[in-house]
């Protein structure tokens, strides 16, 4: 098996980094006309700045408001608005969704693609792949592309002014990331590209990891203060950069899988797509057997971050016998990637770590106390509005 490494061909972040977008991109031979793809609160906050930017660099550009749901149907309205203008590179910029959105598009069209992600709530930006789902919402297909985006412009400035739940549910994203890897790679598990993992792929997963432990609780207090930190810089690269490169060139596991298994139980709708991985992590670390030490160490990070510790903190604090077997019989449904953990995975092995996980998680915070409540469940339309996409 060959070893295969994929990664954007530009990552830029920075506060104010927007300013600099026209200038990336004409340094990268992305020429104009160029189609922006963007939300509301991303128009509002931005639209002066590409105005400014891309003009500088001369780059013309014509706008499409984001209709809130990366469908089929948006994807061809954003195709036939790129075909309108003659775009020759479609920028996305705003939430999971926006960018998710953007690059299914490019990739119909054979069109370069720029992601500028406003919030820090997956580690979708950097990848390949797209979610997409039906206009009312309902999962439809995962599409992966030919290529990563040509460029991924982060604006440090713009995330800082972004809810601190969406930070902290990238945080729930970016902590499988390490544990999902190290598991493929023990395996030797193909990773998203057909290929090996490198040792590169390895060490940067590892390297989101030791972020998060070092950088989590600072980054979260700077986001909540609504300030850029060196730590906050370091984080929103963990949660973008690290776990993006890591769980596509490394692959996922267990983690991934029990988050899809969460998302059958409607209670946990309610919460972002990290904050239920992170929930997978706790059973994926009781499923392998992992030692007490790993294991309080994951808690003390999640309960200081705000990550869900328990069955109640993801809505199923009474959860019953049916919907819990739901759950582990699709976490093990046919071709899920917990199928990647070393030996065989059966559906009362998950539903049996997941009350572990909770009874683990419920001890921990009997005996510390929990003591960031940053955890509520959210509106639906909150989600859309910040464009937040489950990513894979
Ligand atoms: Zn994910």
């Amino acid at each position: 098996m060959l070893s295969v490494f994929c990664s954007p061909s530009r990552y830029t972040q920075g506060k104010n980094a927007t300013a600099s977008l026209g200038h990336e991109m004409a340094s990268l031979g992305l020429e104009g006309p160029a189609l922006i793809v963007a939300g509301r609160s991303a128009i509002s906050l931005l639209s002066e700045t590409w105005r400014c930017s891309l003009s500088a660099a001369g780059i013309s550009y014509s706008l499409h408001r984001f209709g809130g749901e990366c469908s089929l149907s948006e994807i061809e309205r954003v195709k036939a608005a790129a075909g309108e203008n003659r775009a020759r590179v479609i920028v996305g910029a705003g939430g999971g969704k926006v960018l998710d959105t953007a690059r299914a598009a490019a990739a119909d069209l054979n069109l370069p693609v720029v992601n500028c992600p406003t919030v820090a709530s997956s580690d979708a930006p950097c990848s390949a792949l797209s979610v997409v789902y039906t206009d009312e919402g309902v999962f439809q297909e995962y599409r992966i592309y030919r290529k990563n985006p040509d460029l991924v412009l982060v604006d440090t400035q713009i995330i800082a002014q972004s809810p601190p739940r969406l930070l902290v549910a990238g945080m729930g994203d970016a902590l499988a990331t390490w544990f999902e890897a190290k598991t493929c790679v023990e395996g030797s598990i193909r990773n998203m590209r057909g290929g090996a993992s490198t040792q590169s792929a390895l060490a940067l997963a590892e390297l989101c990891y030791q972020t998060l432990l070092n950088d989590g609780a600072e980054a979260l207090r700077a986001i909540q203060t609504r300030v850029v930190t060196p730590a906050l810089e370091r984080l929103v690269e963990a949660n973008t950069l690290l776990s993006g490169l890591g769980f596509e060139s490394s692959g996922l596991a267990a983690a991934h899988a029990i988050h899809n298994g969460l998302t059958t139980a409607p209670p946990t709708h309610q919460f972002f797509h990290g904050e239920k991985v992170a929930y997978g992590v706790l059973v994926q670390l009781i499923l392998e057997g992992k030692p007490r030490s790993l294991l309080m160490q994951v808690l003390e990070f999640a309960s200081e971050v705000g990550l869900p510790l328990t069955l109640a903190d993801i809505g199923l604090g009474d959860l019953d016998r049916d919907m819990l077997n739901r759950i582990a019989e699709r976490s093990t449904a046919k071709g899920e990637t917990i199928h990647n953990e070393p030996f065989e995975v059966t559906a009362e092995m998950v539903s049996d770590a997941i009350r572990a996980a909770d009874a683990t998680g419920s001890a921990w915070k009997q005996n510390h106390g929990h003591r960031v409540a940053v955890i509520s469940p959210g509106k639906e339309s909150d989600k859309t509005m910040q464009g937040a996409a489950p990513s894979a």
